[in-house]
């Protein structure tokens, strides 16, 4: 072997140069990954939305001894809670041997991702055919989502109060839905809008059913079947849509993609790609020194308003019950509190190069993505960590051997995004962003590189196992 000349032996000291992960990692680690992503593939599969999400993450953590929280009781050292937030959101908690003035280690990630939400009255018929009406959730390129199978999922609350749960069309046997779109021959005049207009909102209508009932000689005899269909399955009547959260979401199961298998493409990568770490981290570690905290939260997706959002209280108020029973002052725990803020990254994509900024995009199999702040014009709404926070971040990921990278969402004035982390940071908390770059995001089928999801596990490990 040649040896090194100066230049080069001068470059490697102060050039930083971000590396693919294959390069640092060995075969064992690699398998590793793979390994975990069948399990993450899972978890795509099982839970689709933020209520199946929260009844998955519950169920496991029951099984690893995790009990429903009480306020009342004492906990000690080793102790494993889970907090339920209406079946929105979920807080999993072990706590720790250090006192909880010195902070909680929080790893914070949302369940919900976009989809197509049925309207309060969603059910009628046009020309033979029944369809819902939909209100899009979340930021969604419209004309994504026609021709694409399309399963429902949710709750419907019925007159008396009784819940009902509904999941068509993931089971193989099941029926789908579909979202319909001309055909190029007649879309001469379509054609002609814009992207962004496309397909519009009001176009997103989801096609149910076309076959009348027959005993009937009234009209709208295929909603008629369409409902005796749903009261003989499910009990319900067209009331109670009222009083329901239904969602139309891509049909498909998640997928290895690529020849080499390096990837996986799925539905709702935003953001479980980092709930599902996050949680397996708080799983795996065993008798931490500091109170660990991972928060799986509901409604990022439109700003993390309402109950169970994270712009909510229920994280501070979960806190603060923690401190009041160890005798401590919950903004005491919450100024000392450290977290990851777990969302995913825009990865840069060769086909569409113009949005990034290549020295500042994140790329995948480069690891998991730290942003240190996100916003749109002029860092505008959002939480940028400071440089203590950062530098104590990055010496944990380098000292684990954790391969990441430092990035942005996009080029200056491209356009933007936020996250959680400034609503965890007004509570005075150190806070960065952490995830997995993710290809197509807020598409129906989603991609990332297996390597990365592994490494945000090994990330939140990290940084849950710190003394
Ligand atoms: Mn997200
Ligand atoms: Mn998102």
């Amino acid at each position: 072997m040649s040896e090194k000349t100066e230049v080069e032996r001068l470059k490697e000291k102060l050039f930083y140069q971000p590396k693919h992960a294959c390069e640092v990692v060995n075969a064992e680690e690699v398998a590793n990954a793979d390994r975990f992503c069948e399990g993450y593939k899972a978890f795509l599969n099982a839970a689709k939305t933020e209520r199946e999400a929260v009844t998955y993450m519950e169920e496991t953590a029951r099984a690893l001894g995790f009990t429903e929280y009480d306020r009342d009781k004492k906990y000690v050292p080793g102790d494993k809670v889970f907090y339920n937030n209406r079946g929105k959101a979920i807080v999993l908690a072990v706590m720790g041997k250090k006192p909880l003035r010195e902070g909680v280690r929080l790893s914070a990630a949302h369940i919900d991702s976009p989809r197509l939400d049925l309207k309060p009255n969603p059910l009628y018929e046009d020309s033979a055919m029944a369809l819902f009406k939909t209100h899009y959730y979340g930021g969604i390129k419209k004309y994504q989502w026609t021709c694409i199978p399309l399963s429902l999922h949710g709750v419907m609350i019925k007159k008396d109060g009784e819940s009902v749960k509904v999941n068509i069309g993931e089971d193989a046997g099941d029926p789908q839905f579909v979202v319909t779109d001309l055909l190029p021959h007649l879309a001469a005049e379509q054609m002609k809008r814009t992207l962004s207009d496309g397909v519009r909102g009001e176009e997103l209508n989801v096609l149910v059913g076309s076959r009348p009932f027959c005993a009937d000689e009234g009209s709208e005899k295929v909603k008629l079947n369409i409902l005796q269909i749903l009261f003989e399955k499910y009990g319900v009547t067209e009331s109670d849509f009222l009083s329901a959260e239904l969602e139309a979401v891509p049909a498909f199961p998640a997928r290895d993609i690529g020849l080499d298998r390096s990837m996986i493409g799925a539905y709702g990568h935003d953001d479980r790609v980092c709930a599902y770490p996050a949680a397996e981290a708080i799983f795996a570690v065993k008798d931490p020194d500091y109170t660990l905290v991972t928060c799986l939260t509901d409604k990022e997706e439109i700003g993390s308003e309402g109950n169970t959002g994270l712009n909510s209280s229920y994280l501070r108020y979960f806190i603060a019950d923690l401190a009041k029973s160890a005798g401590e002052d919950y903004h005491t725990v919450l100024s000392h509190t450290r977290c990851l803020s777990a969302d995913v990254n825009a990865a840069f994509d060769p086909t569409f190069p113009d949005v990034s900024e290549r020295m500042n995009a994140s790329f995948i199999n480069n690891g998991v993505a730290i942003m240190k702040y996100t916003g749109s014009r002029g860092k505008g709404g959002t939480s940028d960590a400071s440089a203590e926070f950062m530098g104590e971040v990055r010496r944990l990921l380098d000292r684990e051997g954790v391969v990441w990278q430092c990035c942005e969402l996009g080029k200056v004035d491209a356009g933007g995004g936020g996250t959680v982390a400034m609503y965890l940071a007004s509570l005075n908390m150190d806070v960065v962003d952490l995830g997995v770059p993710v290809l197509s995001m807020h598409s129906p089928f989603e991609v990332v590189s297996k390597l990365d999801v592994y490494m945000a596990y090994r990330a939140f490990k990290a940084f849950f196992e710190e003394k």
